[in-house]
Formats: C-alpha cells, sequence, structure tokens
C-alpha cells in the first residue's frame, strides 16, 4: 500500500516537473518570438549570482572540476565522475543525466 502510494507521488513529481519544464520552453520561446536575446549562464555565473547557495556551489565546483565546460559533455562528465572518494561525490549535480 504505501509503495503504492510512493509510486503516485513520484508519478505526479515527474508530471509536475514535466509540466515546468514545458512552461519554462514555453516561455523560452515566447521571448524569442519577442526579439528577446536570452543569454544562458554557465555554473560559475550562477553561483556568482547566489554567492550564499550551496547548491549553486557545488554545481559550480563539479563543473569546473571537469573541465568548466571545454569538453561540450561536461555536465555528463560530472554525472559519471568517478572520484568517489571526493566529499562532493554523492551530491554531484546532473548524476540522472548518466540514467
Ligand atoms: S564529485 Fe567528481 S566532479 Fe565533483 S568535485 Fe568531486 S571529483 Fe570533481
Amino acid at each position: 500500500m504505501f509503495r503504492h502510494d510512493d509510486d503516485a507521488m513520484s508519478e505526479q513529481a515527474t508530471e509536475s516537473r514535466m509540466t515546468a519544464l514545458e512552461a519554462a520552453r514555453n516561455k523560452m520561446a515566447e521571448m524569442r518570438d519577442q526579439g528577446i536575446v536570452i543569454k544562458k549562464r554557465d555554473p560559475y555565473q550562477i553561483a556568482a549570482a547566489d554567492p550564499k547557495s550551496l547548491r549553486k556551489a557545488v554545481n559550480a565546483k563539479c563543473w569546473d572540476c571537469q573541465g568548466g565546460g571545454a569538453d561540450p559533455n561536461t555536465r555528463q562528465a560530472v554525472g559519471q565522475c568517478g572520484i568517489t572518494d571526493c566529499s562532493l561525490w554523492p551530491v554531484r549535480p546532473w548524476q540522472e543525466a548518466v540514467g
């Protein structure tokens, strides 16, 4: 019974994320249609804009550790990081990108 409830909550969370993602994509398309140039910030810039955020600091550190975007697959490289004794390893970003 609890497992069934957990599955239902997980499906709701996934649907909620998809809805948020679709909403963000729609908003970006709308902005592009209005001629607004959308600048994508890298994890360094995101962390610099919010220096008290530990999540953003970890993201920036792992981004830096894996080449700072020199490789187009930096996020995947972080997700696949094999340095398990690194203190950031359990909380590194983009783990879901590995699959
Ligand atoms: S978890 Fe991996 S990518 Fe992140 S800082 Fe540690 S060694 Fe680098």
